[in-house]
């Protein structure tokens, strides 16, 4: 058995650290939320009504809506989009960010779903900085690369078919600007993507983006483990 040699203070501060991301208890989890979460009524309301939908696991977390409102103020960002709205959590989140001028493109397929996000975008007073798209996101995208919006926006989230990440990637960092940013959610899939056994269309689909993305030139990256997995790309 080898000696520890660290004085007895030294010892119990280091074992007391984790130089590796804190996988959370449940504990450990409520604890976060309870010393950090200043979730608005508006938006736990929408979180609460969202819950009882057995689609209710597309919903991002609170602690990711506000990390997302905290990059909005950071980037200063005017012109957002977001691509897989569902009931407009994290649209509304960024959107009480935004400064009164500032827009988000907000791309889906779902009518149902978004009468209840426009529902909420109203109740909040920010509907006039939603522009909502219902239309394949691909379309919407392209739509706005047409129109001249290369280089124009300031952040993006992408939300949506797992499929089709790598291609909102491609169009979404043509409409950044330099210095821009893109968050990708679900980028660790529950843990599935570091299972190889895992061949599930979905998860392939991540695994191949992130690996895409760790090898992409043109961004600078780091995959921020809350909820389930957020991928920042900053436009180069
Ligand atoms: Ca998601």
């Amino acid at each position: 058995m080898i000696k520890d040699r660290r004085p007895p203070a030294q010892k119990q501060e280091e074992d007391l650290m984790s130089k590796r991301t804190l996988g959370l208890s449940d504990a450990l989890y409520a604890y976060l939320l309870d010393a950090s979460l200043r979730e608005p009524p508006v938006l736990n309301a929408l979180r609460e009504e969202t819950a009882r939908l057995p689609q209710s696991n597309m919903q991002i977390a609170p602690e990711q809506g506000q990390f997302m409102a905290l990059l909005t103020r950071l980037t200063g960002a005017r012109r957002c989009i977001e691509v897989g709205v569902f009931t407009g959590y994290s649209s509304l989140a960024v959107a009480l960010a935004l400064p009164d001028d500032g827009r988000i493109v907000a791309c889906d397929i779902s009518e149902e779903w978004t009468q209840t996000a426009r529902r909420y975008w109203r109740e909040a007073g920010v509907e006039h900085k939603i522009e909502l798209r219902i239309a394949p996101a691909l379309e919407t995208l392209q739509k706005l690369r047409d129109g001249g919006g290369d280089g124009r926006y300031d952040f993006a989230f992408i939300d949506a078919d797992k499929v089709n990440y790598a291609a909102y990637y491609e169009e979404i960092l043509e409409l950044l600007r330099p210095g821009g940013l893109i968050a990708i959610d679900n980028t660790l899939w529950g843990g599935k993507v570091a299972d190889r056994a895992d061949q599930d269309t979905d998860t392939v689909a991540i695994r191949d983006f992130n690996a895409k993305l760790a090898a992409d030139e043109r961004v600078d990256l780091s995959l921020v483990p809350i909820a389930d997995g957020v991928t920042l790309a900053r436009k180069r």
